[in-house]
């Protein structure tokens, strides 16, 4: 008999998150929707659960250790094991402006503050809780770690004068978090490609959700696509790698 599968969803009580967690869902698994608010968590999980979707919403702040902490003790204790992982809590430090417009980050303006706000929680909160659920990965037969990046961390686009990149407001906060990210996600998977935990960063496009006070093009459930699809590889599926809805993109 397979085991029940078990996944963890960061940053879930809404936009890709909660969509990933409800795709997660209906592929079978049990997941577990991280909400910084628990209260919001318990309405996202009770939305899910309506149609059908095994779905129980946790207290999880990605930027407090304590909160990681109790998290992976609660994880450890009901299930002993977690197949899937998605760091998918994230901010863009300008509040819900899309980085692309948010002139608070044009590098010659930015705060240090606030650069190192949005690395508390796109980077160093991802270690956090990964390195906090890794023994549980660990015992998992196909452990995988989606990390939740941005067509903005690639660095190919960002450099090119003549891509689609270059006519953006540059983003001296949200951009290099998710270069750091993405430079974590090719370590961790480096680290563990022996033990067989896939690990990859997923851009999940420009979608319409809060982050970007809703001017985003793709639908919650198109951007949660890449993710899940990265969150379910097959044992023979990539690791240390970056992908959008169209395949690989470029570092
Ligand atoms: P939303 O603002 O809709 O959702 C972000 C989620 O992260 C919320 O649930 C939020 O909780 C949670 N969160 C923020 N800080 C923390 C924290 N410290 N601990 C736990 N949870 C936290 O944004 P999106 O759905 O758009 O973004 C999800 C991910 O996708 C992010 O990593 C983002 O960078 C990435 N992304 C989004 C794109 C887009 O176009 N929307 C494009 C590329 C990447 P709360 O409700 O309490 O604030």
């Amino acid at each position: 008999a397979t085991r029940q599968k078990v996944a963890l969803v960061t940053g879930a009580n809404k936009g890709i998150g909660r969509g990933v967690a409800g795709q997660l869902a209906t592929l079978g698994m049990t997941v577990l929707l991280g909400a910084r608010d628990l209260r919001r968590g318990e309405e996202a999980a009770a939305a899910l659960r309506t149609t059908g979707g095994d779905v129980h919403a946790v207290s999880l702040d990605v930027t407090d250790p304590d909160s990681v902490h109790k998290e992976a003790e609660y994880v450890d204790e009901r299930f002993g094991y977690l197949d899937v992982l998605v760091n998918n809590a994230g901010i863009t430090g300008s509040g819900q402006i899309s980085p692309a417009d948010a002139h608070d980050q044009v590098p010659s303006a930015v705060d240090p503050d606030m650069v190192r706000a949005v690395f508390e929680t796109n980077v160093f909160g991802v270690i956090s809780v990964t390195n906090a659920m890794l023994p549980l990965l660990r015992r998992s037969s196909a452990p995988r770690v989606v990390n939740v990046s941005s067509h903005a961390a690639s660095l190919a686009l960002a450099s090119d004068p003549e891509g689609p990149f270059a006519s953006l407001l540059p983003s001296a906060a949200y951009s290099p978090s998710k270069n750091a990210l993405n430079a974590l996600t090719v370590q961790y998977a480096n680290e563990l490609r022996k033990e067989g935990v896939l690990v990859n960063a997923a851009a999940p496009g420009y979608v319409d959700t809060d982050s970007n006070n809703h001017t985003g093009l793709l639908t919650v459930a198109q951007g949660a696509a890449v993710v899940v699809r990265l969150a379910t590889l097959g044992p023979d599926g990539p690791t240390a790698g970056f992908f959008g809805e169209n395949g690989p993109v470029p570092w």
